[in-house]
């Protein structure tokens, strides 16, 4: 099995990475590995930063890495917090903050068809030598008028995913995996790997 490191030690991510990609790659965290690498995510695009840290840790660790850049995308506030969705409060946030920011910005948009939004996922993967694959996801939703469920990570509990008909705060990790913009994205690469895969 060929091992991948993800670029990241985010758990919620880490878990997502194995119950997709598990059968076919051996993931391990930077941390697992002994790695304290940081790379700052200062690209406009969730294509830009995502490629930036796998290509990175590639060099880095010499071996194959993984990495994610996703965000949250809403129509009202013309694509914010998008890039920024991590950082929206401030140098400080938290993902409580940034909840409470988005709840504060989407306050003048008291029609539910006026609060759609998107998850957007950019997954990465960067081979020593050099080579990478890239796959992209996105779920609709709309933006909740307070925190619903206590599952999941980030803004989950503002997001009301359309394809569920709940709350991703709401959702069993198993559901959230079905239609999220994440599941999409490393679907969409592995489909790009094919090649490269065994299951066996
Ligand atoms: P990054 O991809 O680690 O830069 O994270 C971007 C930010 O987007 C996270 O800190 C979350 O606030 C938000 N985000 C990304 N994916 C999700 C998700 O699946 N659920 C909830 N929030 C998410």
């Amino acid at each position: 099995m060929i091992k991948l490191i993800a670029a990241t030690n985010n758990a919620h991510k880490l878990k997502e990475f194995r119950e997709i990609l598990g059968s076919a790659f051996d993931i391990r965290s930077l941390s697992e590995e002994g790695f304290s690498i940081e790379v700052e995510e200062d690209q406009d695009t969730f294509l830009g930063n995502a490629l930036k840290k796998a290509r990175e840790v590639a060099r880095l660790t010499s071996h194959a890495a993984l990495s994610d850049d996703s965000g949250l995308l809403v129509d009202a506030l013309g694509g914010a917090p998008g890039v920024y969705s991590a950082r929206y409060s401030g140098d400080n946030a938290t993902d409580e903050s940034n909840r409470e920011k988005l709840l504060r910005e989407m306050a003048p948009f008291t029609d539910p068809d006026a609060r759609g939004a998107s998850f957007h996922s950019s997954v990465v993967i960067c081979f020593p030598d050099g080579k990478t694959i890239a796959g992209e996801g996105d779920t609709r939703g709309r933006i909740l008028f307070e925190e619903t469920g206590e599952n999941g990570f980030g803004y989950d509990s503002l997001f009301y995913s359309y394809d569920l008909g709940k709350s991703f705060g709401m959702a069993t990790a198993e559901e959230k995996n079905s239609v999220s913009h994440r599941s999409r994205a490393l679907t969409d690469l592995k489909s790009k790997l094919s090649l490269f895969i065994s299951e066996d």
